[in-house]
């Protein structure tokens, strides 16, 4: 199938992704997105060779790679002492091995190369657009907007994240708080900072995590805290947090931690609760509407692959829409390929936080590691899988 008119909820990476994909499939793609303006917070995100194999077959890697950042390794470090326990690589094996490079870049980077792609191919976006329902008939599929208005097309793409209004019409039940909360911050790189750059990872221990990785040329530092939290009523992605909340939560951490903690600029300092979603049995509904990303497997961040599936889904999508002859089939492709994989991810996902927040973070270096890597994920291609 070509020519269909799809409209996608929600501009985040997965649903300007897929905008991309069935665009170059040669179709017609609206994009509704709730905010007043397109773009991302300010944080990082890791792309893996996984999410980087979508984005060749989109044409996007050369431009992806100019702005992000492929680190040599990571390191793993113990919470007390700040000794190493793992060293992972992450560089130029990673593309031999794979055919596309681990890199690092800033979300908003990204979301502008998604978006110049989306207008080159004729993509159409609109702004401060809520989808709050969506349904289908026997001609269309629908989206309504906060405004009262409704929007036909022959395919609704629900991908509007985590508390995804589309995903509303499946089941009654809300997004769940997963018991872990992520503290965000972006320093820049002076001497002190300069190794932390160059030697990006992780640090390790009970009920805690910390993770840094260099962005924009190594000029910036992307610091993310996770800490168990037992209960949590704020919501929203940009709640201010101060440092002394973290000195407290992160107190006997080693000194890397409270040097990181200490060049945080409050100014820009946000925390935000995880939340996620139970597996779906099925992502389609009358061969009309489908789910993508976080709407359809919103997963915790502990394997860094949310983004790199909603990806996935993005390009198996397109070629799903390509391959068939009509939408319910194109629809079966699509759930057939994506859901069991997406769903293992989201289990592994959480599973692994218990991994890197183990009470014992020597345990870590003592036992075959299970990670986003050794449990084969960095192999799949989206643009080669069978649909
Ligand atoms: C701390 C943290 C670190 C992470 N790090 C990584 C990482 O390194 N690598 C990785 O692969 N993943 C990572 N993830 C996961 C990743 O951020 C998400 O999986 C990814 O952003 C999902 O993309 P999405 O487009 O499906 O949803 P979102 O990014 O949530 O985008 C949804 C979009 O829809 C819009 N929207 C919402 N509701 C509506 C509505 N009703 N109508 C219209 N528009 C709407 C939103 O404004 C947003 O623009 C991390 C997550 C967290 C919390």
């Amino acid at each position: 199938m070509r020519d269909l008119d799809i409209v996608v909820a929600g501009g985040g990476i997965g649903g300007l992704t897929a905008a991309i994909a069935l665009l170059r499939a040669g179709n017609r793609v609206t994009v509704f997105e709730s905010a007043r303006d397109f773009g991302e917070v300010g944080a990082g995100v890791t792309l893996a060779p996984n999410a980087m194999l979508g984005y060749k077959a989109l044409g996007l890697d050369a431009a992806i790679e100019e702005k992000g950042i492929s680190p040599h390794r990571q390191v793993v470090r113990h919470w007390q002492d700040g000794r190493v326990l793992k060293t992972l690589e992450r560089g130029d094996g990673m593309r031999e091995k794979y055919g596309a490079p681990y890199l690092y870049i800033h979300r908003a980077d990204l979301h502008a190369i998604l978006l110049d792609a989306l207008s080159e191919l004729g993509g159409k976006t609109n702004t401060a657009s809520r989808v709050v329902s969506a349904g289908y008939d026997d001609k269309s599929g629908w989206v309504e907007l906060a405004d009262g208005q409704r929007h036909h097309s022959d395919l609704v793409v629900g991908a509007d994240g985590v508390r995804s209004a589309v995903r509303s019409i499946y089941e009654p039940i809300e997004a769940h708080f997963t018991g872990h909360i992520a503290f965000r911050g972006i320093v820049p790189v002076d001497q002190a900072l300069a190794d932390y750059a160059t030697n990006p990872g992780n640090i390790i221990g009970p009920d805690r995590l910390v993770v840094w990785y260099p962005l924009r040329g190594g000029s910036q530092l992307n610091l993310v805290f996770f800490a168990r939290e037992g209960d949590w009523t704020e919501d929203g992605w940009t709640i201010p947090a101060t440092r002394e909340e973290l000195r407290s939560i992160f107190a006997g951490w080693c000194e890397p931690v409270q040097q990181m903690i200490d060049r945080l600029d409050e100014e820009r300092l946000f925390k935000w609760a995880i939340n996620a979603r139970t597996a779906l049995r099925g992502w389609s509904q009358g061969g009309r509407i489908t789910l993508l990303g976080d709407a359809a497997h919103a997963m915790t961040p502990f394997m860094g692959q949310g983004a790199s599936s909603a990806i996935e889904d993005a390009v198996v999508l397109g070629r799903a829409v390509e391959a068939s002859d009509d939408l319910p089939e194109a629809l079966a492709r699509y759930e057939a390929t994506r859901i069991e994989r997406a769903t293992f991810i989201q289990q592994e996902s959480n599973d692994n936080a218990n991994r890197l927040q183990s009470k014992d973070a020597d345990s870590f270096n003592k036992k075959e590691i299970r990670n986003e890597e050794t449990l084969g994920l960095f192999a799949y291609d989206s643009a080669k899988v069978a649909v």
